[in-house]
């Protein structure tokens, strides 16, 4: 038996037979073969072709959803086309090069053409094709992957990593646990696990080399371990645990009517996290007060993104369901970083991190954002909606997405397209500069919500997915503790509400001292939900003011963590500080 020590990153505990799954980077033969051989090249092209396309007809069955058939069916379309079966063809002879690498290039022709054309709907089909062209490439050089789509019996997933989109193609009737050698507790394949409710543990480093296939495993993703052949005495203390655990949190659950207030009357609100429509029955089953984070990007995660009316339909939806509970804040495309569309892929930034992400991409392509805005303001005359706006560096950057903004309304309101007049508008702090000059963008905006996953991030220099640095992650750094202090106080000054929407809103060791320094709004995933509403309903502001300003004077983040931790100990006991 082995224990592993890595980051918990979605509670729970799973247990099952390990199921690996590698990322390995392929390098493309570029193979020139003799006049003589090109015969055999091009059999061995259309050889792949069948075997794809024959997957492709066995995943097409009854059970699956409209909008997965419509993607297999795309799939099929272009795996039959004959520009590129014939395009293929023509340069293995011409060339005299392998299959694998003409089809590489015709891919590559094909998707160039595709995201320059000036139609939206014909570059997102670029998404699609390099999808499938990647998957004959890979059956010629044999070596399919598998399709985690396709597991359909009880197992723990381990893997280097997880794209985004992949996580997404996850069903947690299967998936049992993740254990992953990568990530940090607020990277994006973190955050997806969450929210489809799988245990996970992350940041594990080489957990792939020390388990096999079948072999047994535990995940426990509240404390972040990971047994690999437990044997029974610890899998019983494991188990045991999980129990304790599952009682505490059935206890919470009587207070998702109650309301959110100090015991000395201070009321804030809390609200949800969600990255896909499908988590609004747990948004509601956890007694929010709304939602404060919509990731739209997760949208055009998947193969083919999404037009306008999909868009508007999935907001509209959301919407409509949280009429009688709260406002829906939705967040324009955060895409880029560690959130790359299919297809896109091969941009290959050198810091993505610090490169073409969200608001800076959108004012780039604004065909993309002006779809998107469209789709937002139709579906606020639906309910109650706020557009929140990410990664803003400084007032000109905001004063450049207002101005799309006010064109799409004008557009709208040429067309009598209804929205709502009143809309309101926000912005996220999660770049330094933005909380340093939040004095200057908090007149020109209705709220300001904090990210602190990226503020860290930025703050101390320190990739939130990097697990070889994750000790330097550290929401606790004076640094850090600082600046959300400062927005906060200049956001108050200007009148306007202050949220958080970043991991750190809804963990259960920052709540005190979040209240304190005067989070107006607590914004996170749905399963935290309760806890953290145990906690402000359990102490007084004026507790956790006296927190705040013992904690200020301190002079570094492990005199500070080990403060609050042994204050939220007496208090909460070991599920708050675990
Ligand atoms: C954040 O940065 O804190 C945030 C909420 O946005 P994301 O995690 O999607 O980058
Ligand atoms: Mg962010």
């Amino acid at each position: 038996m082995r224990i592993l020590k890595g980051i918990a990153a979605s509670s729970g505990i799973g247990i099952g037979r390990a199921f690996l799954y590698i990322h390995e980077k392929l390098v493309v033969p570029h193979t020139s073969v003799p006049g003589g051989k090109t015969g055999s090249e091009k059999s061995r092209f259309t050889g792949a072709l069948k075997v794809v396309a024959s997957e492709l007809s066995e995943m097409d069955n009854d059970s699956i959803a409209e909008d997965h058939r419509k993607i297999i069916e795309t799939h099929m379309m272009m795996i039959e086309d004959p520009e590129f079966i014939s395009s293929v063809n023509k340069l293995i002879d011409t060339d005299h090069i392998c299959a694998e690498w003409a089809v590489e290039q015709v891919l590559a022709g094909f998707i160039e053409v595709l995201e320059t054309a000036g139609d939206p709907v014909l570059r997102e089909r670029s998404a699609d094709l390099y999808d499938i062209g990647w998957r004959v490439i890979r059956e010629l050089m044999g070596k399919r992957r598998a399709d985690l789509s396709s597991i359909h019996e009880e197992v723990v997933l381990i893997a280097d990593t997880l794209l985004p989109s992949e996580a997404l193609s996850l069903d947690h009737t299967w998936i049992k646990a993740i254990a992953l050698n990568g990530g940090g507790r607020t990277s994006h394949v973190a955050i997806l696990a969450r929210a489809l409710q799988i245990p996970t543990v992350v940041g594990l480093g080489k957990i792939t080399d020390k388990v096999r296939v079948g072999d047994e495993i535990i995940v426990d993703g509240n404390l972040g371990e990971v047994a690999v052949r437990p044997s029974s005495a610890s899998a019983i203390k494991m188990r045991d645990r999980y129990t304790r655990w599952l009682e505490h949190e059935s206890e919470l659950q009587e207070l998702a009517a109650l309301e959110t207030v100090t015991k000395d009357g201070h009321k804030v609100s809390i609200k949800a996290n969600i990255e896909t429509v499908d988590e609004v029955e747990s948004v509601l089953k956890h007694g929010a007060s709304g939602i404060g984070l919509y990731r739209s990007e997760f949208l055009f995660l998947k193969p083919g993104g999404a037009t306008e009316d999909e868009q508007f339909e999935a907001y509209r939806s959301v919407i409509e369901r949280l009429k009688d509970t709260g406002a829906v804040t939705i967040r324009t495309i955060d895409v880029g970083g560690d959130k790359v569309i299919p297809g896109m892929e091969g941009l290959g930034e050198e810091n993505p991190i610090l490169g073409w992400r969200a608001v800076r991409f959108c004012l780039s392509r604004k065909d993309i954002f002006r779809i998107q805005l469209r789709a937002l303001l139709r579906a606020s005359a639906y309910g109650k909606l706020k557009i929140m706006f990410p990664m803003i560096s400084g007032p000109e950057e905001l004063d450049n997405v207002m101005l799309v903004l006010e064109q799409v309304k004008d557009e709208c309101r040429r067309a009598e397209i209804p929205f709502d007049e009143d809309i309101e508008v926000g912005i996220m702090i999660e770049v330094p500069s933005a909380a340093l000059c939040a004095d200057l963008l908090a007149p020109k905006t209705d709220f300001f919500s904090i990210g602190t996953n990226d503020l860290i991030q930025y703050t101390i220099a320190v990739d939130r997915g990097n697990e070889k640095i994750a000790y330097l992650y550290q929401p606790f750094h004076p640094g850090v503790l600082r600046l959300i202090q400062m927005i906060v106080d200049k956001g108050h000054q200007s009148g306007i509400p202050v949220a958080m929407c970043g991991e750190m809103a809804g963990d259960p060791l920052s709540t005190v001292l979040l209240l304190g320094m005067g989070i107006d709004e607590f914004s996170m995933s749905p399963q935290s939900l309760l806890e953290i509403k145990n906690i402000i309903r359990s102490i007084t502001l004026v507790e956790a003011k006296e927190l705040v300003t013992k904690v200020m004077g301190m002079n570094s983040y492990i005199n500070i963590n080990t403060y609050v931790r042994e204050w939220m100990h007496v208090r909460f006991g070991d599920f708050v500080t675990a």
